[in-house]
């Protein structure tokens, strides 16, 4: 077997001066800036930010880079590096619900989605040039999609003169979630575009996506001789696909059941009379397990967030497993390759694993001892050959710095 291999992020200050090359090449005039933002992991929290609940998400040190240039006629001109179908070109006045189709509805939806929420100005009417670099692998569950709206709205809310205080950066990511929802056509939620916007290098943030508030929670996992090995298991994951909508359906039913906006509005002391209560439906056991797995979710990140501010991250790993088991069995998200990582690595020493982002393939995250790192990473993908897998990717995440600008 090969040994395994990590991918790591390249340097950001090269990769942007590239980039400007590149623009320079493609539009024979420099761009007006480049701009980058991060995909990022989540700690903990599945599939409750579209329920009020908390999550626990850090940027990763992989991510998207835009170089951009302002336009007047309206029209976007756009390039991807990782798209070998060559310039986009859209007019933004035909931007809206599904249109356009493919990979330019992460960057034509966000000057649309600024403009909806009236935080556009002349300079997101007049369109522009882009050329994208992103290295965020597609349909990890690292959000590459996040990443490449969130470089177009930093972008373009600085050439507007928008504030980009967490305030600000809290309004261009809901933005980039109304792009993701309507233009693109996946209906997730808005830990994604959160997290790249607003994260900090050192820390995770817990998000209440209840009220859209931000706690910034210091993350030394070095310090306490740990590290988050993320692994890629290479499987097929789709989130505008059914079974996202699916879930959401659900957890919407299971409110308005209850009387409560969202799920978040459930004490977890209520847990059970609540559960008999959507229980009773022709379809209760579903609903059931639905509303358990949002429940104690949210209520583990609450636990896992005291844990991290107490500066007890070794003691998250329980907290991380029990999250993964609610995912598989109550929320029936996770998948073989998801399961074989997480049981993998608790037998090599892990002291938590769980799936991360959205699931039906994706990654997996473990907290692992620091030198355990290459034994664990190892036996994963001996496990995944023995079982004739494809191949699974690797990184440590280090929690950076959420979007801004490179030069
Ligand atoms: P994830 O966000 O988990 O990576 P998604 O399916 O939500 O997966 O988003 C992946 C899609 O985002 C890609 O298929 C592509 O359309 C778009 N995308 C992401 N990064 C880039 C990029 N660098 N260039 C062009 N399109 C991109
Ligand atoms: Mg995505």
């Amino acid at each position: 077997m090969n040994a395994p291999e990590f991918f790591d992020a390249p340097d950001r200050s090269t990769t942007a001066e590239a980039l400007a090359k590149e623009f320079r090449d493609v539009f024979g005039v420099g761009p007006a800036g480049v701009w980058s933002a991060p995909g990022r992991v989540n700690l903990i929290g599945e599939h409750v930010d579209y329920t009020g609940g908390l999550c626990l998400p850090l940027a990763l040190p992989h991510r998207t880079f835009v170089a951009l240039r302002p336009r007047t006629d309206g029209v976007v001109h756009v390039r991807s590096l990782q798209e070998a179908g060559g310039q986009v070109d859209v007019d933004l006045s035909s931007v809206g619900a599904g249109s356009p189709t493919g990979w330019a509805a992460y960057v034509a939806g966000v000057p649309w989605a600024l403009q909806q929420r009236g935080l556009a100005g002349e300079v997101l009417s007049g369109g522009f040039d882009a050329v994208v670099d992103g290295h965020v692998p597609y349909g990890s569950g690292l959000s590459s999609s996040a990443a490449l709206e969130c470089a177009v709205a930093i972008a373009l809310g600085e050439l507007a003169g928008a504030p980009l205080d967490d305030a600000g950066r809290a309004a261009l990511a809901g933005a980039c979630q109304l792009a993701e929802n309507v233009v693109a056509g996946a209906a997730t939620g808005g830990m994604d575009q959160a997290a790249s916007l607003r994260c900090h290098e050192g820390g995770a943030i817990l998000l209440d996506t209840d009220d859209d508030s931000v706690t910034q929670v210091a993350l030394d996992l070095a310090g306490a001789g740990l590290a988050l090995l993320v692994v890629d298991t290479r499987a097929e994951h789709s989130h505008a696909g059914g079974e996202y909508g699916k879930r959401r359906a659900d957890v919407e039913r299971a409110a308005q059941l209850l009387g409560v906006p969202n799920l978040r509005g459930v004490d977890p002391a209520g847990l059970d009379e609540a559960l008999d209560r959507v229980g009773a439906e022709p379809d209760g056991e579903v609903l059931r397990r639905r509303v358990r797995h949002a429940v104690t979710e949210i209520d583990r990140v609450r636990r896992t967030a005291q844990l991290l501010q107490a500066g007890k991250a070794s003691r998250i790993g329980d907290l991380l497993d029990a999250s993964h088991d609610s995912l598989r069995d109550d929320y029936e998200v996770s998948c073989r390759e998801l399961d074989l990582t997480v049981d993998v690595a608790r037998a090599e020493g892990a002291l938590g694993a769980r799936m991360t982002g959205g699931g039906f393939g994706g990654s997996a995250i473990a907290l692992v001892p620091a030198d355990r790192v290459g034994a664990v990473a190892d036996a994963v993908a001996a496990a995944f050959a023995a079982q004739a897998l494809a191949a699974p990717r690797f990184l440590t995440a280090l929690p950076a710095e959420g979007a801004g600008r490179d030069l």
